[in-house]
C-alpha cells in the first residue's frame, strides 16, 4: 500500500522570492521509528506499508502531489539581526486540509542541505528528533498550541555533532511555517511587493477577519499573548525565542534546547547557548513583546502613512504586556482553583510562587498536589506552605468547584528533561521502549496513571540535566 496525502499547496504558488525549490536528499537506509496515527486521521492521510512510509518520510520517495521547497526567512538571533536564515535542513512537502477544515504544512526536518544551509549539513540527529516528537505531542495533549509530529525515521546515516550520532528525519506538521522572520527578510531588503503579498497570505490563511497589516499585528499579538501565558502555566522554557522561531499562527515552533522546569525558579535556563539568560523562564513574556515589536517594524514598511502606522503599531505592541498579564493571571488563578476574579488573587499567586522558589518546590507536582495533604512536602520548609495555604483556603470558600478546576489546570505528567534524556540514550542504543512509553503516558497528562507514577518524579540529584545542548 502506498502512502496517500491529499496535497493542496498554496505557498509553492507564491512568487519565487519566497522559497527555493529543493527536493529532500535521499538517505541510505530509512527505518520507521514512529508514525502518529491520530494525527494522520486528522490530516486524512492514508498510511502505506512500513517500508513505503519510511521511504517517504525520509525524503527518498516523494508522495504524489508534494512540491518540496525550502522557505526563506531571516530573524533576530539573541537580539542580533541575521539577514538570511531560511530552511537550512528542512523542506516543506506541501499543505493538506484536515477533517477540521484547517490547512496545515507537512515538513521534513533533517532532510538534507538546501540553499539556506550556510555551513550546516542539513541533517538532524536522533536525539533532537525524538525530543521534538515527544515534547511537541506532549504540548498538544496539554492543550498548548504547537506544531506536531507525524513521523520519525532513522536515516541509517551518521551525522557528526559532539561525536558521531545516528541521523534521523522528523515529519513536522504546522498550521504554517510563517515566522516573524519571514516578514523581516522582505522588510529588511525593501522588497515591499513581497511583503504585501506575504501579509495578504498570512491574513487569508490565519486571520481572515483581520483588517490589514495592523489587524494582522493585533491578531498575532493576541495569539502570542495566549501562547506564552500557556507556556508559563505549564513551566515550559522554549530556550531559543529568536524571531525566526516565533510563529505567526501562534504555535510553539522549533523545539531545540527546550525543557520543562522541575524545581521552580523564575531565572531557570536550560539552553547551553543561552549564556546571558535572555530566554530564561520569566523573561519569556518580555521577549514575546520584543518579537512582536520586530513584526510591527516590518509591517510598517509597507504602509503609505508611516506616521499613523507607527502610532497604531506602537499602541498595539504596548498593549501586549497587559494582555499577557491578564492571560497569565487567568491561567494561574485556575491553577490554584480560582475562577472568580477578586482583588488579592494576583498577590495570592505571586506569594505562592515566591515561596515555591524559596522552598525549591517542584513546579508541576506542587500545583498538582494543592488539593491534597502532600503539597506541603514539596517545600524545604513545609511551614512556609502552611502559612500561605491558610489564606488560600479562606479564599477557596467562595469558589464552587476548585478541585475540578485545579485537576484540569495542573497536569500530573510533563516530559521531564531527565526522562527525555534517558529516552534519547536508550534510543541511541536501539531501545525505543522509553520513547513509546513517554508518548503513551504524555498523551493523557491530566490523568493520574498510577502504574507510571515514576514519570512524575523529579530528577534525583544525579539525574538533573543542567543544560540542553543545541547540537541539533
Ligand atoms: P534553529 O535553531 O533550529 O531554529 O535553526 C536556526 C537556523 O539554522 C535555521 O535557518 C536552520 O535551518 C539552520 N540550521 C540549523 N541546523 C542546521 C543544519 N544542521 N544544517 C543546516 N542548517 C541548519
Ligand atoms: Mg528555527
Amino acid at each position: 500500500m502506498t502512502l496517500t496525502i491529499h496535497f493542496d499547496n498554496t505557498y509553492a504558488r507564491l512568487p519565487d522570492a519566497f522559497f527555493a525549490r529543493q527536493a529532500p536528499v535521499p538517505v541510505r537506509a530509512p527505518k520507521m521509528i514512529a508514525f502518529n496515527d491520530d494525527l494522520a486521521k486528522l490530516l486524512q492521510i492514508t498510511p502505506g506499508d512500513v517500508q513505503d512510509m519510511a521511504q517517504a518520510f525520509a525524503g527518498n520517495r516523494l508522495p504524489t502531489g508534494a512540491e518540496p521547497i525550502a522557505q526563506l526567512y531571516s530573524g533576530h538571533q539573541f537580539g542580533q539581526y541575521n539577514p538570511q536564515l531560511g530552511d537550512g535542513r528542512a523542506v516543506l512537502l506541501g499543505e493538506t486540509v484536515g477533517t477540521d477544515g484547517v490547512r496545515r504544512d507537512i515538513q521534513l526536518k533533517g532532510s538534507g542541505p538546501t540553499p539556506f544551509s550556510r555551513r550546516g549539513d542539513g541533517r538532524a540527529w536522533l536525539g533532537p528528533v525524538l525530543r521534538e516528537y515527544v515534547v511537541s505531542e506532549a504540548m498538544h495533549a496539554l492543550g498548548v498550541p504547537t506544531t506536531r509530529a507525524l513521523a520519525a525515521v532513522e536515516t541509517g546515516e551518521t551525522v557528526f555533532r559532539e561525536g558521531p550520532m545516528p541521523g534521523a528525519v522528523l515529519t513536522r506538521v504546522a498550521s504554517s511555517h510563517l515566522r516573524v522572520g519571514t516578514f523581516q527578510v522582505f522588510a529588511a531588503r525593501g522588497q515591499l511587493d513581497s511583503l504585501r503579498r506575504l501579509t495578504e497570505y498570512a491574513i487569508a490563511r490565519h486571520y481572515p477577519e483581520a483588517d490589514g497589516s495592523m489587524g494582522l499585528l493585533r491578531a498575532v499579538r493576541d495569539a502570542q499573548a495566549k501562547l506564552i501565558a500557556q507556556w508559563m502555566s505549564v513551566g515550559f522554557i522554549h530556550g531559543v525565542m529568536n524571531t525566526d522561531n516565533c510563529s505567526i499562527a501562534g504555535e510553539t515552533i522549533d523545539y531545540g534546547p527546550c525543557a520543562f522546569m522541575d524545581t521552580y525558579h523564575p531565572n531557570t535556563v536550560y539552553s547551553s547557548i543561552d549564556r546571558m539568560g535572555r530566554y530564561a523562564y520569566s523573561n519569556q513574556p518580555d521577549i514575546a513583546v520584543w518579537n512582536l515589536a520586530q513584526l510591527a517594524t516590518s509591517l510598517i514598511q509597507q504602509m503609505d502613512d508611516k506616521e499613523a502606522a507607527v502610532e497604531e503599531a506602537t499602541e498595539i505592541v504596548h498593549s501586549m504586556p497587559e494582555l499577557l498579564r491578564q492571560n497569565w493571571l487567568t491561567l494561574f488563578r485556575a491553577k490554584i482553583g480560582l475562577t472568580i476574579d477578586e482583588d488579592g488573587d494576583l498577590e495570592l499567586v505571586t506569594d505562592l510562587l515566591k515561596r515555591m522558589a524559596e522552598g525549591q518546590a517542584d513546579f508541576t507536582n506542587t500545583f498538582r498536589a494543592l488539593g491534597s495533604d502532600t503539597a506541603r512536602d514539596q517545600f524545604v520548609d513545609p511551614a512556609s506552605y502552611d502559612s500561605w495555604a491558610e489564606g488560600w483556603r479562606a479564599r477557596l470558600e467562595r469558589e464552587a468547584q476548585p478541585i475540578d478546576v485545579m485537576a484540569a489546570a495542573n497536569p500530573a505528567f510533563i516530559p521531564r528533561n531527565h526522562r527525555v534524556e534517558q529516552m534519547i540514550q536508550a534510543a541511541v542504543q536501539g531501545d525505543y521502549a522509553p520513547f513509546h512509553r513517554l508518548n503513551a503516558v504524555l498523551a493523557r497528562p491530566y490523568d493520574d496513571q498510577d502504574d507510571d507514577a515514576d514519570l512524575k518524579r523529579p530528577p534525583a540529584k544525579n539525574e538533573v540535566v543542567h543544560a540542553t545542548f543545541c547540537g541539533t
